[in-house]
Order: C-alpha cells, then sequence, then structure tokens
C-alpha cells in the first residue's frame, strides 16, 4: 500500500512529494499534464522586500535563508540549474521615490536586505535609471518548469509518477484508508493551484486566483545580468532572451493570452527598458491566491485522511520550500503548522 497520493505536480506537489520520498515514504503523484498550470508560466521570482511601501515578504527572516540552501541542494543532487540567485534593481521612478526609499532602508527590519545602488550607471545603455536605484541582493528566480522537470525525472525513477486526470467521484474514502482505481494509500494530498475550484472536498476554502500573464522576448542587445523591477519586471534568461511580467487580473479567470495584457506589458516595461526586442511567444497563468494572502495547509475538517498544500498564490518559489517540509514534519511526526496556515481557521466556512 501507497503512503500518500498526491494530485498535482506544480511547485506544491512537487516539493511535497520530494519531501515524503526523502523520508522514506511510498508515494504516488498524478498529474494531468494536458492541464494549464501557474508553475510553468511563474517568472520564478523570490524577492524579500516588495511593493510601494517597501514591505518585508510575509517570513522572510525564515523563508529566504530557507529557500536559499533548499534549491541548490536539489540543483547539486541531481546536477541541475534552476535557482539563479541574480540580485534585482530597482530604478526610482522620480524624486520623491528616491527620497522616500531611502529613508526607508534605514529601517531595522529591511536594512539588510536592501541599499541604495552604487554602480547603477553601468545599466544606463540598457535601463533608465537617471536617479538610481534600490538594491535587493538577495532576490532572484528560479527556473521552475526546469525544477518540476528535474523533479519529474526523479518521481519517474523511483515509481511515482503518472500523467493521469484525477476524478475526484471514483476516491474511496475508508476510515483506514483511500481507494483510487487501483491504488491504495493511507492519505491523500490534494495539490491542484487553482484547478481546486473543482476539487468537491475543497472548493468551499476562500481562494482569491488571480490571472497573470507574461512575454518572452528576444533582445540581442541587452546585457544586464540582474531582474530589473519598476512595478513590472525584467527577468534576464539564458540566449539574450528575457521574459517581461506580469500582469494581475481578477477576471476572466482562464488561460487565454489577451492583446490587453501584451499592451499593458509592453507600455510599463517600455518606460525604463531602452534595448530593441522582438516577442517570441505570450503566456497565462492562474495564481491559486488567498483571500487573506496566505496558504491553505492541512487537514480536511470531515475526513482524517484528506489534506491539501495549497494557496500559494503570488509567491509559490519562496513560500513553497520551507512550508513542504514543515507539511511533512506535521504528516510525519504530528508537529504543528503555523497558525497563520492551517485550513483550520477556515473550518466553520464548511
Ligand atoms: C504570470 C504568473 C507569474 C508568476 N510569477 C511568480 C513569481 O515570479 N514568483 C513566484 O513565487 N510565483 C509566481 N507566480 C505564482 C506561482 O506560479 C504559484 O504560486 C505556484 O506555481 C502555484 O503552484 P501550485 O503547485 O500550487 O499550482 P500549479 O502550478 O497550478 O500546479 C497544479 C498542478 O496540479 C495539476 N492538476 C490539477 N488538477 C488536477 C487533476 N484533477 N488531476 C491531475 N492533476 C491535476 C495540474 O496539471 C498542475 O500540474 C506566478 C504566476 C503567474 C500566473
Amino acid at each position: 500500500m501507497l503512503d500518500y497520493i498526491i494530485v498535482g505536480q506544480g511547485i506544491a506537489g512537487s516539493l511535497l512529494a520530494y519531501e515524503l520520498l526523502q523520508a522514506n515514504k511510498k508515494v504516488l503523484v498524478l498529474n494531468d499534464e494536458s492541464l494549464p498550470s501557474s508553475s510553468q508560466v511563474a517568472g520564478g521570482m523570490f524577492n524579500p522586500v516588495t511593493g510601494r511601501h517597501l514591505a518585508k515578504t510575509w517570513l522572510a527572516d525564515e523563508l529566504f535563508p530557507f529557500l536559499k540552501t533548499y534549491y541548490p541542494e536539489i540543483e547539486q543532487r541531481f546536477n541541475a540549474k534552476f535557482f539563479h540567485q541574480t540580485g534585482l534593481f530597482r530604478p526610482y521612478v522620480n524624486e520623491k521615490q528616491r527620497t522616500q526609499f531611502q529613508n526607508a532602508i534605514l529601517k531595522h527590519e529591511i536594512a539588510h536586505y536592501v541599499s541604495d545602488a552604487k554602480d547603477f550607471e553601468k545599466m544606463g545603455q540598457f535601463i533608465a535609471n537617471d536617479l538610481g536605484g534600490l538594491q535587493t541582493a538577495d532576490a532572484g528566480w528560479v527556473d521552475v518548469p526546469e525544477l518540476l522537470k528535474t523533479l519529474k525525472s526523479h518521481f519517474i525513477a523511483s515509481e511515482s509518477y503518472a500523467n493521469e486526470a484525477f476524478n475526484y467521484d471514483e476516491l474511496k474514502v475508508k476510515p483506514e484508508n483511500v481507494i483510487y482505481k487501483s491504488y491504495e494509500a493511507k492519505s491523500i494530498i490534494f495539490c491542484e493551484g487553482f484547478h481546486a475550484k473543482n476539487n468537491p472536498f475543497f472548493n468551499w476554502l476562500p481562494f482569491n486566483p488571480v490571472k497573470g500573464e507574461t512575454l518572452l522576448v528576444e533582445s540581442p542587445d541587452y546585457a544586464v545580468t540582474e531582474i530589473v523591477n519598476q512595478g513590472s519586471w525584467v527577468i534576464p534568461l539564458a540566449e539574450r532572451k528575457c521574459r517581461f511580467g506580469a500582469t494581475y487580473s481578477w477576471h476572466d479567470l482562464d488561460f487565454e493570452i489577451t492583446e490587453k495584457a501584451r499592451a499593458t506589458l509592453q507600455e510599463k516595461i517600455g518606460k525604463f527598458f531602452k534595448s530593441d526586442y522582438r516577442i517570441i511567444s505570450q503566456q497565462a497563468g492562474v495564481r491559486p491566491s488567498t483571500t487573506d494572502r496566505r496558504p491553505f495547509l492541512g487537514k480536511h475538517p470531515e475526513y482524517i485522511n484528506i489534506y491539501i498544500f495549497n494557496g500559494l498564490g503570488t509567491k509559490g518559489v519562496s513560500i513553497a520550500p520551507f512550508f513542504a517540509r514543515q507539511f511533512r514534519d506535521f504528516l510525519l511526526q504530528g508537529k504543528e503548522i503555523n497558525s497563520e496556515t492551517t485550513i483550520e481557521r477556515f473550518y466553520t466556512l464548511y
């Protein structure tokens, strides 16, 4: 008998399955590769200080040291490359913002993450930055599709993966185990991202999904190695390509690319990006965000062997490693889940 069936191989299901396999559990990941997934289109950025008011990312002091060793360890183990701690440069928009940000840098809680950029002139040929900008050394990006490809190979080698659509009607829940088609497991964990809306066990949770679109571009002359972010961002990729992102829409929650998003990104990025570029492709996805902007982790209120790991929202790359480990410790050792993330906070909605 299996220990766990995991539904979904986005970043949530992948890291949780990895953690459980590491603990010698028998795991089967069921993933429908024909479904669009948020992880496959994510920019993959991690950034400890964000927004107009330079807010420190929730739990940054725990999440960032953790992810900075977590991803490189997986890279090393599988001889892969997907973790890029490039740093991030945020050109000041105007004098007012420069003063505001320079004052904010002095604040104790963000002081060791951000600084006033020293050698910004070197980027002047590519990025409009007459006033300088803010530097975040701890920021970077994870090539999420590459990470998932690496882990999928590991799951296949461990006989722990099937490309298969999960049909909720065929799940039989017993007090001791769950039975799904020919598979029998002690428990099942749902990690379907936005598609959790179709899950009859968890569709009562207050998701607040956000559609997002990005552009993949080719820019032969662009030679900046850091991420540049001024509301919209540019991530430098290999072979003179870049990713431009991202839009946010709480309407039209589908996976269709739109002219509107393309125009919005080109307009916003055109304000600071000076090099020529050609659009290669456009991507759309839906972020599994939640109303209180905290993840959904935990056990179903009624069935003791049904769990969820979801709600990673806009920050899956930063949140998933720390909470996959915490969730593993909850499952295997009964340790507590962070009270802001357990779905017990919404049991009254069930
Ligand atoms: C445009 C855009 C840009 C983003 N940029 C960033 C960023 O820069 N940094 C960051 O941290 N985050 C970013 N995100 C958010 C990030 O993508 C998510 O936080 C994260 O990928 C969610 O992962 P997940 O595993 O929960 O869901 P998903 O990645 O959606 O994975 C769910 C998986 O479940 C499978 N599945 C669903 N239902 C079934 C079923 N019935 N049967 C079988 N399989 C099923 C799907 O096929 C899929 O593989 C971005 C998102 C978007 C859309």
